[in-house]
């Protein structure tokens, strides 16, 4: 069995904590297919086309990282695609109380799926996309909290 985990998740905009924790997964697993929901309910900031791309840049150099885009339940798409973990990143005990019930319901629905979970790096703990797209809306400086790939001028909506 080929060990894929599916990292799911809005990046709006990817930042450097979700760059970590793939990093970080890479020894894991022999594919991460990065997954960015579409949530109907919830406007992006960002279009899902330039957050793609901009997800393909970040891992241009690593074959085992894959992207993709997906509506509906994380569950069906990790059947689909044959994933058996699900990769998420735990930041604060507040992320902790909403993964566990997403990861347990999701384990319902399909017993043979796993959710891995990595401990953010202290450094990036009080990182989140919400407050990189803030800075961005403001004008300030978001280079720190975005991967070195990326463009910081790329990142004007
Ligand atoms: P969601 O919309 O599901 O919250 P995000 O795009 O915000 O998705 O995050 C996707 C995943 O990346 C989640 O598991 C989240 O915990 C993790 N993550 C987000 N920011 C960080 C960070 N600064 N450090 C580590 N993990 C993070």
């Amino acid at each position: 069995m080929k060990r894929i985990a599916l990292f799911p998740g809005s990046f709006d905009p990817i930042t450097r904590g979700h760059e970590s924790i793939v990093l970080r997964a890479l020894p894991l697993f022999e594919k991460i297919i990065i997954a960015i929901g579409v949530n109907e309910q919830k406007d992006a900031f960002f279009p899902l086309k330039k957050r793609k791309a901009w997800i393909e840049q970040v891992f241009a150099p690593y074959p085992k990282v894959e992207v993709t885009t997906y509506g509906g339940l994380t569950v069906d798409l990790c059947r689909k695609l044959d994933a058996k973990f699900i990769l998420r990143g735990l930041r604060t005990s507040a992320d902790f109380e909403f993964e566990r019930s997403i990861g347990q319901m999701n384990k319902k629905m399909y017993p043979e799926l796993e959710t891995v979970f990595l401990l953010t790096t202290p450094e990036h703990t009080a990182l989140n996309s919400y407050i990189v797209r803030d800075i961005i809306r403001h004008g300030g400086d978001a280079t720190p909290f975005i991967p070195d790939a990326l463009d910081i001028t790329a990142y004007l909506p």
